[in-house]
């Protein structure tokens, strides 16, 4: 057991103002994430400044008609909430789709966008691993990575983000409020995590002592729908091996506007900017959408280190599962890639059902 201080402030100005006094500390949402890796031996904070109770609760309206969601909103609050389940369906089902009801019902929306890979190397102090101990390597290249990036990875670093939460607010366009010493800052959420590069230590671009304070949600666009869809091992309590969240309007069979998001498949929520050029203006049918998907995944890349990978022809023994690993222009694999988009779990529950008795 590692001795560490505990702080309850009452206002965010003065949670930043104790992170920026306690060197080493870390704010605590619900701490259903960095209470594990405390116990793992991963994160080692001497202080945890707990920011659960920061009167960052609510869900308002904005006059724009969009929406503000308050940091400290718990997962269950958020899908179930009327105005998100009605507008915004996509971020219901997404955390829906995410963990169980009693860590959805401990989950804040802070923790939830900050949670860390699930990276079986990081989660392991024993193993060498540059996103926990920078400069140490990065094992998963050539060892499990089957649940790991095949989208903009780097040689330093393979992971993946987790939060199935996150994919759905980079479809929908939403932005982060941070307060740090500095003063307040906001950050689109596709721009908010980071690709690894050299620096895979660095998960998002949050500044030291920065506090999440809210997340803001744009207008619903009128008349588009949209759709959660995540493939797991599991049908729950599995996090996802790819989900996608898809934001479409469609007149007269054309598709008008979409936006596209995928989750699983990078150390970020992958904006799917070529799929969405493909479909916008195309028909609303089944090519067309495979067509979006292959343009996305043409640059899907095995995570094995490239000095040890094999030709083409043998990929697909030397990775695992072999979709993940075939350039996606490669008909076999196409094929294999487009399965991957279509729905293998049930729909998620209500969001009745997210909270638990
Ligand atoms: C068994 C299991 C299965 C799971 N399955 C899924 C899944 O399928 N999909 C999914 O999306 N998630 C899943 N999760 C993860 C879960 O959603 C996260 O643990 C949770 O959302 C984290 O929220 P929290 O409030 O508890 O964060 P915490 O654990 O409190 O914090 C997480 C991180 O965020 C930082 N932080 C917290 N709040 C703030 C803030 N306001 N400002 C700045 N930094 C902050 C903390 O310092 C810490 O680094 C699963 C978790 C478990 C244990
Ligand atoms: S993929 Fe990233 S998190 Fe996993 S071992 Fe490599 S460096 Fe560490």
């Amino acid at each position: 057991m590692r001795p560490f201080g505990y702080l309850r402030p009452a206002g965010v100005e003065e949670a930043v103002r104790a992170a920026a006094e306690a060197p080493g500390a870390r704010f605590l949402g619900g701490g259903t994430n960095l209470v594990d890796l405390m116990k793992l031996g991963v994160e080692t904070p001497r202080t945890l400044i707990d920011v659960s109770r920061l009167p960052l609760g609510g869900i308002e309206e904005l006059p724009d008609g969009g929406l503000r969601i308050g940091a400290t909103v718990r997962n269950s609050d958020l899908a179930a909430a009327a105005p998100v389940r009605e507008r915004y369906p996509v971020l219901s089902q997404a955390l829906l789709a995410g963990a169980s009801g009693q860590l959805r019902n401990t989950a804040t929306t802070g923790g939830n966008l900050l949670q860390r890979t699930r990276c079986l190397y990081f989660q392991d102090p024993t193993k060498p691993c540059n996103k926990r101990s920078p400069g140490t390597g990065c094992p998963a290249r050539d060892g499990v990575h089957r649940d790991l990036a095949v989208l903009g990875h780097s040689a330093h670093c393979v992971a993946t983000q987790p939060s199935d939460m996150a994919v759905a607010l980079a479809a929908l366009d939403a932005e982060v409020h941070l307060h740090g010493p500095d003063g307040e800052r906001t950050v689109a959420v596709t721009d908010f995590h980071r690709l690894p590069g050299d620096r895979p230590e660095q998960d998002t671009v949050i500044r030291p002592g920065e506090l999440l304070t809210a997340v803001r949600l744009p207008p619903a666009a009128p008349g588009a729908r949209s759709r959660y869809r995540k493939v797991r091992d599991r049908a729950s309590f599995a996090f996802a091996l790819v989900s996608v969240a898809a934001v479409l309007e469609a007149r007269d069979g054309v598709v008008e506007r979409a936006a596209l998001a995928f989750g699983g498949l990078a150390h970020r929520p992958w904006r799917a900017r070529a799929a969405e050029e493909v479909l916008l203006g195309a028909p609303a049918t089944e090519d067309t959408f495979a067509r979006a998907a292959d343009a996305e995944l043409a640059a899907a890349r095995c995570a094995t280190t490239p000095s040890r990978s094999h030709s083409p022809a043998t990929w697909p023994s030397a990775c695992s599962p072999a979709w993940r690993t075939r350039p996606a222009t490669a008909d076999p694999t196409t094929a294999r890639a487009r399965r991957r988009l279509r729905p293998t779990v049930p729909d998620p529950p209500s969001p009745t059902q997210g909270r638990e008795p």
